[in-house]
């Protein structure tokens, strides 16, 4: 491995301004659960790695009462979503994700914000985000911009972040009452592996707790990028949620996927299992809803 120097700002303008002196040798370092796997294996060889480690508030994980925005800084890491009382009973689709992420190891230096800089379709931090209609804050040499989370992703490996720009933090709008979300990677195994497919599903129903206000299907390894099943969501729409409109909405779903054949499995598969989890995912909405409600 080239030999490197660490360095260690303490906000985020330190670390943009470190990065403008050496923009082509630098690369920013979150828990470093990919970058050091690039590093040994002669992928990436920067003079500088530009560690976000001390930077504190984006070690941040709060809620606001008042006006019920989540905000997770993008050094969280996935042990410490997993890990909180507030994610488990409020944002049960944040929990199923990051709970299978690697392993113990893994889940106590990953951060949230490298899953998604990383950009891999099967990233599974990205899709109860994405279901969640996340927001994500960049600071870069121009200044603060946002986008939504959706929008992050480009291709495989490639976001909209520019040279020198930071994932700050992710907020998540108020939720409404009477929803329900849930998350499966699906696989062989479900630790210490990729998913073959990731499956998150958000469901809001109206008062009386049958039809659908708000539909979210969000697929990952479907397509190059984390993606919305947008038809789908559509078909859900203003219909009563129940074990017909969940299947149709399973079929919809597996149509409009973009799946591939690839070392670990084939696209009929993944589509099977896009169509038999979009279902037991809504399932799993409804009884959150009908219990926490
Ligand atoms: C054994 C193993 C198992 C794994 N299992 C899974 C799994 O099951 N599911 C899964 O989704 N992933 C998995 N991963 C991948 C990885 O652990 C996660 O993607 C992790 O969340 C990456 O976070 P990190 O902080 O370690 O990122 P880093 O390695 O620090 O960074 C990743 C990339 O993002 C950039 N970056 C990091 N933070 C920021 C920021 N705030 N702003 C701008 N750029 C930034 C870095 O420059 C780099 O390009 C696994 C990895 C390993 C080694």
């Amino acid at each position: 491995m080239k030999a490197f120097k660490y360095l260690s700002p303490k906000s985020v303008e330190e670390a943009i301004a470190f990065h403008g002196r050496h923009s082509e040798t630098s690369r920013f370092i979150g828990g470093g659960t990919d970058v050091i796997v690039k590093l040994k294996e002669g992928w990436m060889e920067p003079d500088f790695l530009i560690s976000l480690k001390k930077i504190k508030e984006m070690g941040e994980l709060s809620k606001n009462n008042a006006t019920g925005e989540l905000s997770i800084g993008a050094m969280v890491t996935h042990a410490t979503l997993e890990k909180s009382i507030m994610i488990q009973k409020e944002y049960p689709i944040i929990y199923d994700a990051v709970s299978n992420i690697g392993s113990l190891q893994v889940r106590n230096v990953g951060t949230i914000g490298g899953n998604l800089i990383n950009a891999v379709p099967s990233a599974d931090g990205a899709i109860p985000l994405i279901a969640l209609d996340g927001v994500a804050l960049l600071h870069g040499p121009d200044g603060e911009r946002s986008a939504s989370v959706k929008d992050l992703f480009i291709k495989p490996y490639k976001t909209i972040l520019k040279p020198g720009e930071i994932l700050k933090k992710i907020t998540i709008p108020p939720q409404e009452p009477y929803t329900g979300s849930a998350y499966i990677k699906f696989g062989r195994r479900a630790a210490m592996e990729l998913p073959l497919v990731g499956i998150g599903v958000l469901l809001t129903l109206d008062h009386a707790r049958k039809i659908c206000k708000k539909a979210r299907i969000c697929l990952g390894v479907a397509a190059p990028v984390p993606m919305r099943a947008f038809d789908a969501e559509k078909f859900l729409a203003g219909k009563e949620i129940n074990e017909e409109t969940l299947v149709k909405a399973g079929r919809i779903a597996a149509d409009e996927s973009k799946v591939r054949d690839s070392v670990r499995g084939k696209a009929w598969h993944r589509k099977e299992m896009i169509r038999v989890q979009v279902k037991r995912m809504g399932q799993k909405c409804l009884e959150l809803i009908r219990n926490n409600n």
